[in-house]
């Protein structure tokens, strides 16, 4: 398990207690029904969507390898059937880390294309100095999709829609018609500044492009399950979207008259939003140098 240790310890998710980061005995797995067939789990990792009912157990993301047992055993509170379908909302290690164990007790996975080829190569997150070596052929997903792909399962339908370049050039929202659910995938932190993975294809503006293909989906009532962070809904993914804009303008600009990484982060270009959005894992500073070496490789 290096390399999930390693992930943990790079990225050190402030959304998780700190001894959860270490020690996965002490992770509870924490459901949330969200409607008459949709749940949300939290555990460590990225937050979990499930919809369960007559006719299969459809379940988006897994975590860390470690915790499939728990995530297995509070499924089985809800349900005696096993997990039957797997989407992946992208390619990191927090989100795909069960994906071994599930597929090997029947599990189905399904990923946008770029996750399984991601996941079939050696990957270098540059921001956190990260290298992931290939996942084994039974954790890649089976089933790939380029743009939308639907499930037709417990009187739902869970579309899962491609957003091109946003949190990584993987990403997948899904969209849960009949019980008004959302999970975006780390397209949205709830609350705190996001990781925007450039070295895997991420760009804010396709973030920012990703939200706002969610927020024309949603309305008032829409249970919108985010990456990182508590349950939220459309105004706070509204404002987050927003801040993103806003961030992207500000930096764009010093960019486009010839700062260099440092003198953004310098200039402080966040520092009316941080009291809001700055106590997440990615501090102001380290958010402001993303932007703009983002934008900077993406222009
Ligand atoms: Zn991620």
């Amino acid at each position: 398990m290096r390399n999930a240790r390693t992930w943990i310890a790079a990225l050190a998710f402030a959304a998780l207690p700190a001894a959860a980061q270490q020690d996965y005995s002490k992770v509870e797995i924490k459901t949330t029904k969200l409607g008459a067939t949709t749940y949300m789990m939290e555990g460590a990792g990225g937050n979990l969507g499930l919809s369960i009912g007559e006719d299969a157990v459809f379940l988006i993301d897994d975590q860390f390898a470690p915790l499939s047992q728990k995530i297995t055993a509070a499924i089985a509170k809800l349900t005696d059937k096993p997990v039957k379908f797997i989407l992946n909302t992208h390619w990191h290690f927090d989100h795909t880390g069960g994906n071994e164990n599930f597929a090997g007790a029947g599990a189905i996975l399904v990923a946008h294309e770029n996750v399984r080829h991601r996941m079939s190569t050696e990957q270098f997150i540059e921001f956190l100095k990260m290298t992931e070596k290939p996942s084994p052929k039974g954790a890649l997903p089976v089933v790939t999709f380029a743009g939308s792909v639907t499930f037709h399962l417990n009187g739902d339908e869970m579309r899962a829609m491609h957003v091109p370049r946003a949190h990584t050039d993987g990403d997948a929202i899904v969209h849960f018609v009949n019980t008004n659910v959302i999970h975006m995938g780390d397209v949205y932190f709830n609350g705190m500044y996001p990781f925007i993975d450039t070295s895997s294809g991420g760009t804010i503006q396709g973030t920012i492009a990703g939200c706002d293909r969610a927020l024309a989906i949603a309305n008032d009532q829409t249970k919108i399950i985010p990456g990182h962070g508590p349950l939220s809904n459309k105004a706070e993914l509204k404002a987050y979207r927003d801040m993103l804009a806003t961030v992207a303008e500000r930096v764009g600009k010093l960019v486009a008259a010839g700062k260099t990484v440092e003198d953004v982060a310098a200039a402080k270009p966040t520092a009316d939003l941080d009291e809001k959005w700055g106590k997440g894992f990615i501090k102001p500073e380290q958010f402001a140098q993303m932007v703009a070496h983002n934008i900077l490789k993406n222009r």
